[in-house]
This record gives structure tokens, C-alpha cells and sequence, in this order.
């Protein structure tokens, strides 16, 4: 396949080797070869992991599919020292594809675009802030309007 774009979005909430959650997130981002990172954001968590979560979203290049792309983010996550377990507990690593340039895809589990990416700010405005003009090819909506709409249905 040639070369198809992606947005991947990265999250932590624990230290693991490579630092805190912003230093493990840089690191996570050269470790899959990212293009481009957004800024990092620091947002409360949302269960009851009591921790705050850093959070980017970054743009990859590959021209693997969806399903091999996942494979290697599970073996990073896994190599970041990430261990499976409760939903909402601490986590080290935890990457997502959102985007995939070649539209909708699904498989085994797997569908992109990732199905809660519209409802979370934590990845709304680090996509809208990188790929503002990225269409969402289920609602047809770019990443800016998908964020100003969340802003809308939150007051
Ligand atoms: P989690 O551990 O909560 O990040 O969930 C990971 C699981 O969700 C993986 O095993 C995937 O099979 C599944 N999944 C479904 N859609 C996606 C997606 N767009 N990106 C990453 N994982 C996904």
C-alpha cells in the first residue's frame, strides 16, 4: 500500500521509565515514528483512577492498514510497560488510532474512526489543533467544527 496518513492519540497517567506522562508521551511519539505531535495537555481523570492524564494527539505516515498499525501500538504500549487491566486504571501508555486518511475501516474489533473520539475534548483539540481541515468520513464534519460542537452540546 502507499503511504496513508493517520491520527493516533496518545494518553498516560503514571510514570513508567521514561518519565512522567508528558516526557512518556514525547517518547511514545518518536517511538512510533510520529510526523508531527500536537501540544500536550494536562486534563482530570474521568474514572476513578484519581490521576490527571496527559494527553496529544500526533500524525503518522505508514502504509500499513489499520490492523497492523494497532499491532505495533499494542507492542509499544506493552514495551512502555503498560499492563492490561481495569478499564479506568492508572496507565502508562494508551494509544488509539482516530483517523485514517483512507476513510472508514473495521475489522476484528477494530474501527476507525475510533467510535468516542467525537464526545472527548482530550482528543478533539489536540486533532483540530494539527488537522483542523481533517474530515470525519461518518458525520462529514472537520475536526474544528467536531470541536466546536462539543463545546456547544457542553455549554
Ligand atoms: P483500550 O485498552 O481501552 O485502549 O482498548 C483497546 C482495544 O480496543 C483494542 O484491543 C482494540 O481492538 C479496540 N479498538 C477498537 N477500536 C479501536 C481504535 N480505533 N483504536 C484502538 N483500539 C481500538
Amino acid at each position: 500500500m502507499a503511504k496513508t496518513r493517520y491520527a493516533v492519540a496518545l494518553g498516560s497517567n503514571r510514570r513508567g521509565r521514561h518519565g512522567a506522562p508528558a516526557d512518556t508521551i514525547r517518547a511514545a511519539a518518536r517511538a512510533i515514528e510520529s510526523r508531527s505531535l500536537s501540544r500536550i495537555r494536562l486534563t482530570p481523570a474521568l474514572g476513578p483512577a484519581g490521576r490527571s492524564f496527559a494527553n496529544a494527539v500526533a500524525i503518522v505516515e505508514s502504509e500499513l492498514d489499520p490492523a497492523e498499525l494497532l499491532a505495533i501500538l499494542k507492542a509499544t504500549e506493552r514495551s512502555f510497560g503498560r499492563r492490561s487491566g481495569r478499564r479506568w486504571g492508572p496507565r502508562i501508555l494508551d494509544l488509539d488510532i482516530i483517523l485514517w486518511s483512507e476513510g472508514p475501516f473495521e475489522s476484528t474489533g477494530l474501527v476507525v474512526p475510533h467510535r468516542a473520539f467525537r464526545e472527548r475534548r482530550f482528543v478533539l483539540q489536540p486533532l483540530a489543533e494539527i488537522a483542523p481541515a481533517w474530515r470525519d468520513p461518518i458525520t462529514g464534519r472537520t475536526a474544528r467544527q467536531l470541536l466546536a460542537l462539543h463545546g456547544k452540546a457542553r455549554g
